[in-house]
């Protein structure tokens, strides 16, 4: 055999082998990197490192990937990783809105956190010191975005400085291109060790570091790195930790050049022996701290998880749902602390406590959903006008309170309140609905009326309760003398229910007469409390009350039945015979349909007929108009019941209800009635009324007519009906009897 025969004989020999082991077709993997050291870094020009690029190279030599490395700005690759033009992108924090545009790995590189520094000579020790600042941030990058939020939410939002890197940021600062910048906690551990910069209290937003895919990436890839990930962190003999000590154990802010290692290297030949002996005690020592490291691993993720848990009970515990406002108990926390704070100081603070006018209203009218949607709109605009140093919360129901801080006069306080009724004024459209709020204030001044939480809250509470008392939407302070008001109407509610047991309660009627003739054509009953220690006492004083408590119902009713028995006397006495009966019926009074059967047993009862009853129902059953409400009305009107819309234009109207409803009249208020005939947008305002009644075939009449000049502005703009102390006040049974005999009710009284 030749020398070449033997040659090719052996090459044939090797052929089949060589073909059955040609190496099989690597996968290829395009890499997002970017400089974010230690866990990425591009900075060294060569080939991407770090943590992350550690554990890309171990899992591609197990799973036969062909990795390319595609180095470009995070903000660029996150949008490259959704184009699928890169099939992972490494070191990308989770969170919920990445999670919907990415497939993450399951198993995290590293727990991470962002942390606030500072110049040197910046003064920011804690969040709220961010505020007007200029701070350095890494575009794109989750902790930037958490920061400007978290800024937002303290209410201390800054200027940001964007820029491409980490390093960058710090460089910002030491160039005083910005105060402060915002880095994680990795890269801080290892390069922000200038003396210009430092670290200050500002530690937030916990998250982890994955891999990241794009929505449609091979499901293969991910799996290989959560199946060697998991491998790797359960062994702290790993390439894991081997990774993490090498780069977090590097000295900070130094690397080495790529030439010092062969220095190194010929001066450590001089001391091989000595170093043999200390790599092995190196070694040993590096067992331990791989194992500490470990330890301090899981040791900080618990406490992340728990910090999230702790931060998600102080939300529930501290704060209101619906509001996303501090509640009752964070509200106590925080004057406690101001009230600490001032002590042994000459400042003053107020406490405003505001309640929302009617909520009830629209909670039973539109439902309880429209009344949390009233209320967040009202939390906003109260917060819109408040400084940032006011404190607002709200305490539940319709209860909002404020602390208004650096206090000089109390005029301040009167200021903030004003602003706060201003904030409410304008509608707010719930769905078809356009609702009015407004709302009630007390105030109470630290350290003028109270000097604890307690007596403060309960003083600036009694000075709403007035400030409602007087018809709401309008603010009080605390006075001494309202607290034994308040207590008067604490027992108010007994003694209205003796009263009426005890038969205390009387009707007055007052004539409503036609306005061409001044015939009496009506009159409404309008009930009076016979006390025996007050003398009489006018509805104002208790109508209020009995319909906070429910005791309106029974009263009601009462007045129903005593007013038709009234009528239907003066009727068998042959009186009255044209007259109808106009009683007011309180919207509680409709609550389980109970209103049509009190008026049937009171017409059944009188023998009254039901052409001679009216009912006053006021406007704000326009917000109560559940199928009962409309139910009542409907039955109401086939029974020949007449229906009246009293104080029109006060509360809540709803023109498209108003079309739909029943009624016969609308009551013009009185408040409208004492303005003419005075300015001209006051008169239009009645103008506009009796062409809106016209159109809807209503009859008007006018409540509260006092003068010659009011009653001739009405009935020459065509108002029909009317009524006021002009033709007659209110009277006892047997005064008015007197009179019903005149044909006419020219004057009187
Ligand atoms: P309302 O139904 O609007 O009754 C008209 C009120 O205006 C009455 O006051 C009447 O005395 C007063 N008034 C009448 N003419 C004039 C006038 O020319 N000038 C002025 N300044 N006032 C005039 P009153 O009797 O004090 O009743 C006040 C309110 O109490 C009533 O307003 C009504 O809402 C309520 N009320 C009275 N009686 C009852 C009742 O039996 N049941 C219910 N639910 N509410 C009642
Ligand atoms: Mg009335
Ligand atoms: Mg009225």
């Amino acid at each position: 055999m030749t020398y070449r025969s033997i040659l090719l004989a052996w090459l044939l020999c090797l052929l089949p082998f060589s073909v059955a082991c040609a190496a099989p077709e690597r996968i290829p993997v395009r890499v997002g990197v970017f400089d974010n050291p230690p866990i990425v870094g591009t900075a060294s020009g060569v080939a991407p490192e770090g943590i992350a690029i550690d554990m890309i190279r171990w899992v591609a030599e197990r799973e036969g990937w062909q990795v390319t490395y595609v180095a470009d700005s995070f903000d660029r690759l996150v949008s490259r990783l959704e184009k699928g033009e890169i099939d992972l992108l490494v070191g990308v924090a989770y969170s919920e809105e990445r999670a919907r545009r990415f497939q993450f790995t399951r198993e995290n590189l590293l727990g991470n956190w962002g942390m606030v520094f500072r110049h040197a000579q910046a003064d920011i020790a804690s969040l709220p010191d961010l505020k007007g600042k200029r701070v350095a941030l890494m575009r794109g990058s989750t902790h930037s975005q958490a920061l400007v939020q978290l800024a937002e939410q303290f209410e201390a939002p800054f200027t940001p400085v964007y820029v491409d890197t980490y390093p960058q940021v710090l460089e910002a600062i030491v160039e005083r291109r910005a105060e402060a910048g915002a880095v994680n906690r990795v890269f801080a551990a290892l390069h922000a060790h200038t003396q210009d910069v430092v670290a200050t209290a500002i530690v937030y937003n916990p998250i982890y570091v994955h891999y990241a895919a794009p929505q449609q990436a091979n499901p293969a890839l991910l799996a290989a790195l959560d199946r060697h990930l998991a491998a790797l962190k359960a062994d702290p003999e790993s390439a894991y930790y081997e990774s993490l000590r090498k780069w977090l154990e590097a000295a900070p802010a130094h690397r080495y050049p790529s030439w010092l290692p062969w220095v190194a290297g010929a001066a450590g030949g001089l001391l091989g022996l000595a170093l043999a002996i200390a790599a092995f005690l190196r070694h040993q020592v590096r067992r331990q701290t791989g194992e500490l490291q470990r330890r301090a691993e899981l040791l900080q993720s618990e406490i992340e998880q728990r910090e999230k848990v702790q931060q998600h009970l102080n939300q529930l515990a501290y704060f209101d749902g619906l509001t996303r406002l501090p509640n009752r108990e964070g509200f106590r926390i925080e004057l406690n602390k101001m009230l600490a704070e001032l002590q042994g100081t000459d400042e003053r603070l107020a406490l405003l406590f505001v309640d929302v006018d009617r909520l009830k209203n629209v909670n039973d009218g539109l439902g309880h959903g429209a009344g949390d949607l009233l209320l967040q709109h009202i939390a906003e605009r109260l917060r819109s006008v408040l400084r940032a140093h006011d404190y607002l919360s709200r305490f539940g129901g319709d209860e909002f309170v404020v602390i208004v801080s650096e206090i000089g006069e109390s005029s301040d306080a009167e200021l903030v309140a004003t602003r706060l009724l201003s904030s409410l004024a304008a509608p707010v459209d719930i769905g078809p609905t356009r609702i009015y709020s407004s709302a009630s204030i007390g105030i109470a001044l630290y350290p003028d009326d109270a000097t604890t939480v307690d007596t403060l809250l309960k003083h600036a509470d009694t000075a709403m309760y007035q400030a409602k008392e007087q018809g709401g939407n309008r603010f009080l302070f605390y006075h001494a003398q309202q607290t034994a008001r308040v207590v008067e109407r604490l027992t108010l509610d007994t003694r209205l229910r003796q009263a009426l047991e005890r038969g205390e309660l009387m009707l007055h009627y007052q004539p409503i007469v036609a306005l061409d003739d001044r015939r009496m054509v009506g009159v409404e009953a309008l009930v009076r409390w016979n006390d025996p220690e007050k003398g009489l006492v006018m509805p104002g004083a208790f109508v209020q009350a009995a319909e906070d408590t429910g005791l309106i119902v029974p009263l009601g009713e009462w007045v129903l039945e005593a007013g038709c028995a009234q009528l239907r006397g003066w009727q068998q006495q042959g009186m009255a015979s044209r007259l109808t009966l106009a009683v007011n019926v309180s919207t509680r009074q409709f609550e389980g349909r109970r209103l049509v059967k009190s008026v049937e047993q009171a017409l059944a009862r009188t023998g009254l007929a039901p052409e001679c009853l009216e009912l006053e129902i006021t406007e704000n059953v326009m917000l109560i108009m559940n199928d009962d409400v409309r139910w009542s009305l409907d039955t109401l009107r086939e029974m020949g019941v007449r229906l009246s819309l009293d104080d029109f234009g006060t509360g809540y109207s709803s023109l498209s209800y108003l079309k739909q409803l029943p009624f016969h009249a609308l009551k013009i208020d009185q408040s409208f009635v004492s303005r003419i005939p005075g300015l001209a947008g006051d008169t239009q305002i009645i103008t506009t009324i009796l062409a809106l009644a016209k159109g809807l075939e209503l009859e008007v009449i006018a409540e509260g007519i006092e003068t010659q000049a009011q009653y001739d502005f009405l009935r020459d703009r065509g108002c029909e009906f009317g009524q006021g102390y002009l033709m007659g006040r209110p009277l006892a049974a047997g005064e008015l009897a007197a009179r019903m005999d005149r044909p006419e009710l020219a004057r009187n009284d």
